[in-house]
């Protein structure tokens, strides 16, 4: 694993941001991925079309941890839509099926292509937040 990642990784667990509970939530959904034990809820409060608040909470490995901390940094403000686009995009790019950049702090998950196992620890907070706005209870990976 490259530098960077390793110091990404380390900073979000050390101090995730949006990490708590939202009791005004207008979407929640559970996230589980039996394969490596991560086990997060995701809470939002959307007005309109748009994500105005957003706060993940639970337990997991530092991967899928560092990545629900960037997931809620980037899908704040954005709209529902955008925030599906942007996991589109993340998707992709984590199977290694996208070269493109998308931020500093999303493009350095690239670094779990390599390891099969860890790009579910990596979806899984993006999963979880499609579920939540879905109104889908209940996000689990295969
Ligand atoms: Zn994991």
């Amino acid at each position: 694993m490259n530098q960077l990642y390793k110091q990404l990784i380390l900073d979000h667990n050390k101090s995730p941001k949006n990490y708590g509970e939202l009791p005004d939530a207008t979407h929640s959904a559970e996230g589980f991925n039996p394969l490596c034990g991560d086990h997060y809820w995701v809470e939002l409060i959307k007005e309109g079309d748009k994500i105005q608040e957003i706060k993940f909470h639970g337990e997991g490995c530092a991967i899928s941890k560092a990545s629900a901390s960037v997931m809620t940094k980037s899908v704040k403000e954005k709209s529902a839509e955008e925030a599906l686009a942007i996991m589109e995009e993340f998707s992709k790019m984590i199977k290694g099926e996208s070269e493109r950049s998308i931020s500093p702090s999303l493009d350095v998950f690239k670094g779990v292509r390599d390891f099969p196992t860890r790009t579910k620890c990596a979806s899984l907070p993006w999963h979880t937040l499609k579920n939540a706005l879905e109104g889908k209870k209940l996000a689990q990976t295969e």
